[in-house]
């Protein structure tokens, strides 16, 4: 939408500027003590970007920095901030066309750029990029994780942050989606979207909007999150737990990343350590066949059998309570182990929104571990969909999806 100005480059997840002479300050942990970066680097004299860089890099590679702490924005409010939306589509973006809501192509850009709140000169400068086809969200297939992980993955030096405007029916599997594609991301990737079109006078559109372009820009979080309703959430933990209410997202197993109040609040203690490699390419486009199935009583081994047939290769097997499983039906459990034998990854998540699972707390979930069945421990079933997808799509082989899917990635497991 605005002209394109270049930025400092963003280095191993300390963002390095200079404004007038002055440096930015980097708060960082080192061996647990809060410990201001560049203030220090002041005291040396080391006034340019590129020698805090080497100093930082020396730190890194020391390991001595544990944990970035916080970035002190107020140091480089001269310079403007930059922002690159993805528009995929979804409600935020709808009209309603007569047949419902829908989205337009350009109609959200000429709403965008009406709002005389976007040239506030509190707000980052934004690049709005609108996808062809707009999608309504319920239409999204692992093809446009990596379409959008792609785009991220090009603009990436050029920006300070990137807003992911999308549909809420699938969010939560995109937002899941993106850690595992975006291996060595160290910059804020914000998805957001609403409940109600931007275009209807009453709408939570604006806020998640402007929130959501505000934290991707000032906020030095190295992660995917979702923001949505006053909560910033880890995207890889989340669900879409309300088809109504503005408060549409949870992520039941992880503390939220963040509240919005009067302030901007981040738990920094709970934001995962920035990796110390550089983003890397997405690889190629996802191909695998995974399912979800959920159990319910009265389930048959037949059923299952058809699920679990050649060419699937991966399945998440959504369980009840701690991770178990009928084991007085015979005829199921093998129909399980004689998929895991012919190499399918079956992983078990818990159907409870909370909790993890146990496979040796009960009998029956110490058969499914018999019958070849991993656990997924707290990872959401639609992490764990999205992560088997990412594993096999990139070739590693059935017994190298089976030890990943059993270690943490992207901040999506507690081990
Ligand atoms: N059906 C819409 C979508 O997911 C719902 C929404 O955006 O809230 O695209």
């Amino acid at each position: 939408m605005n002209s394109i100005r270049v930025i400092p480059p963003c280095f191993c997840g300390l963002q390095i500027r200079a404004s007038e002479g002055k440096i930015v300050l980097a708060k960082v942990l080192v061996n647990a003590k809060e410990f201001h970066l560049a203030a220090s680097f002041t005291d040396t004299n080391c006034a340019s970007p590129s020698a805090i860089a080497s100093a930082t890099s020396k730190l890194l590679q020391k390991r001595l920095i544990r944990k970035i702490w916080r970035t002190e924005l107020s140091t480089y409010r001269s310079e403007r901030r930059r922002v690159y939306i993805a528009y995929t589509g979804g409600t935020i973006g709808m009209t309603n066309t007569g047949e419902g809501y829908a989205p337009a192509p350009g109609f959200l850009e000429t709403r965008l750029r009406e709002m005389p709140e976007l040239r506030d000169a509190a707000m980052p400068e934004i690049v709005l990029h609108e996808y062809t086809p707009l999608l309504d969200s319920s239409n999204m297939t692992p093809r446009e994780w990596f379409t959008i992980a792609r785009d991220i993955f090009e603009n990436y030096d050029a920006f300070d942050g990137f807003v992911v405007l999308h549909g809420t029916d699938t969010m939560a599997y995109t937002a899941s989606a993106l850690p595992f594609l975006l291996q060595g991301l160290t910059k804020p990737v914000i998805l957001t979207g609403s409940q109600i079109p931007l275009v209807e006078l009453r709408n939570d559109a604006r806020e998640n909007l402007i929130t959501a372009l505000l934290i991707a820009a000032n906020q030095p979080l190295p992660e995917v999150c979702l923001y949505f309703g006053d909560k910033l959430l880890r995207g890889c933990r989340t669900v879409k737990v309300n088809a109504l209410g503005f408060g549409a997202f949870e992520s039941p197993n992880y503390p939220p990343l963040g509240t919005v109040g009067i302030d901007i609040q981040i738990d920094w203690s709970v934001v995962r350590a920035a990796p110390l490699r550089a983003l890397e390419m997405p690889r190629a486009e996802l191909n695998a066949t995974v399912a979800a199935l959920r159990l319910f009583p009265g389930i048959s081994a037949e059923l299952l059998r058809n699920v679990l047939q050649t060419p699937l290769q991966g399945l998440v097997l959504e369980t009840y309570g701690a991770g178990n499983a009928p084991n007085r039906d015979r005829a199921l459990l093998n129909t399980l182990a004689e998929a895991t034998q012919r190499g399918a990854v079956i992983v078990d998540c818990t159907q409870c929104l909370r909790g993890a699972v146990k496979l040796n707390a009960y009998a029956t979930g110490a058969a499914l571990l018999e019958a070849g069945v991993i656990s997924g421990a707290d990872m959401t079933p639609i992490a764990a969909l999205t992560k088997l997808h990412y594993l096999i799509g990139s070739g590693y082989a059935s017994e190298q999806v089976r030890a990943l899917m059993q270690q943490n990635l992207s901040g999506e497991v507690t081990l």
